[in-house]
């Protein structure tokens, strides 16, 4: 068949990927370049989501997880295996017990061929391990081990692997408006395929309604993250003071990754880090290290917006599951997660192939 992506994410990428695989011919339009938005913003971790156990999302965090392992194993040049450190405090919000369980499942869901099983260290060694860390009130830390990744340069890794598969890839050609039934305008004007999948992210509720078709609810939430310099060369997972969410601080590219925040986002609002996000997360980081750092210490700054499945007040209780959801010839991708961008992908692949 003759197809029409509109996005050039990750999740974009992975599908037009997919479906050449499977046999048809790809065509990928991106409005600006590829891998520029959301999935060049991302935490950088290839992860199953410790977290989301505790949401119950048992299918998502077993599938993520052996999706981690695929892109570790395919592209061992842009991705490694990252320790992690869970401190746990005399004030910590999850107790000690209940870490143990999640991180028991965690690794029994990355199965037999895991990257490495997590352990208890004493306060000592885990000031060993990350020296800045606070000591008072420490009664030790899990390590655990998920991947990290260099997003925007894996998923140009995955641009390459679509034009070796015959997809034709074309930047700064924005989609201006679909059918249903699979015409697609363009700036040179109308085109038409066998089906169109819009995998436009955040924009492709917006796509929708500026082709005067149904939308279906998403929740935007902006994350931001900062940059830092370097303090250790494990990752920490944090539990933010007060609250069930938590924050990454990682190595990253020689520097410290910190990040991230949670910010209901407008699409026509700049997507930037806002001063408040700034403090929030140096207030967290503060909680946690010394020397204290204040904003004078921030090498740099970036934001991308969250496309989750909507209608959760709560935006780190929102599912990162996807959903497919069929008008006609055309398939409107949504939600999903960096880790399992070729998941996503496999099922897009399945749905247009039953859709014959
Ligand atoms: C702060 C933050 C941290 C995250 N951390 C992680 C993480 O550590 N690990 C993980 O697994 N996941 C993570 N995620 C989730 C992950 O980044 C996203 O789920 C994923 O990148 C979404 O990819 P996408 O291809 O759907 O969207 P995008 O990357 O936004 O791609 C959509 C593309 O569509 C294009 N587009 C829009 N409208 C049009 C149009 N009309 N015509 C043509 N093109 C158009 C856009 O320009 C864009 O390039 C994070 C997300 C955020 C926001």
């Amino acid at each position: 068949m003759k197809l029409a992506i509109v996005g050039g994410g990750i999740n974009g990428l992975s599908s037009a990927w997919q479906l050449a695989l499977a046999g048809h011919q790809v065509s990928l339009f991106e409005r600006d370049k590829l891998m520029a938005a959301t999935s060049s913003a991302s935490s950088k971790l290839l992860h199953g989501g410790l977290r989301y156990l505790e949401q119950g999302e048992f299918r998502l965090v077993r599938e993520a997880l052996q999706e981690r392992r695929w892109w570790l194993k395919k592209a061992p040049q842009l991705t490694r295996r990252l320790p992690i450190l869970y401190p746990i405090y005399a004030d910590s919000h999850r107790a000690r017990w209940q870490l143990k369980v999640g991180l028991w499942l965690y690794d029994a869901f990355a199965g037999r061929r895991g990257i490495g099983r997590h352990r208890w260290l004493t306060p000592q060694q885990t000031l060993r391990c990350s020296p800045q860390l606070k000591a008072d009130g420490l009664t030790g830390a899990y390590l655990f081990f998920d991947g990290q990744m260099d997003d925007q340069k894996l998923g140009l890794w995955m641009a390459a692997q679509c034009t070796k598969a015959g997809v034709q890839l074309y930047e700064n050609q924005p989609v201006l408006q679909l059918t249903a039934d699979g015409w697609v305008l363009l700036a040179s004007g109308w085109q038409q395929f066998d089906r169109v999948i819009n995998v436009a992210g955040p924009w492709s509720q917006q796509l929708l309604q500026q082709s005067g078709l149904p939308e279906q609810p998403l929740d935007l939430v902006r994350g931001s993250h900062l940059l830092l310099p370097p303090i250790s060369r494990y990752g920490h997972m944090l539990e933010v003071p007060g609250e069930a969410r938590i924050v990454f601080v990682l190595p990253y590219q020689g520097n410290t990754l910190l990040g991230t925040t949670e910010v209901r986002q407008q699409l026509a609002e700049p997507i930037q880090c806002s001063a408040a996000e700034r403090d929030y997360l140096l207030t967290v980081y503060n909680h946690y290290f010394r020397p204290a750092v204040d904003s004078s210490k921030v090498l740099a700054d970036f934001a991308g917006v969250r496309p989750l499945l909507g209608g959760t007040a709560n935006a780190s209780q929102a599912s990162r599951e996807y959903q497919l959801n069929w008008q006609g010839q055309l398939l409107t991708v949504s939600g999903g997660k960096w880790t399992t961008a070729r998941a996503l992908a496999k099922q897009v692949s399945r749905s247009v192939a039953a859709s014959q």
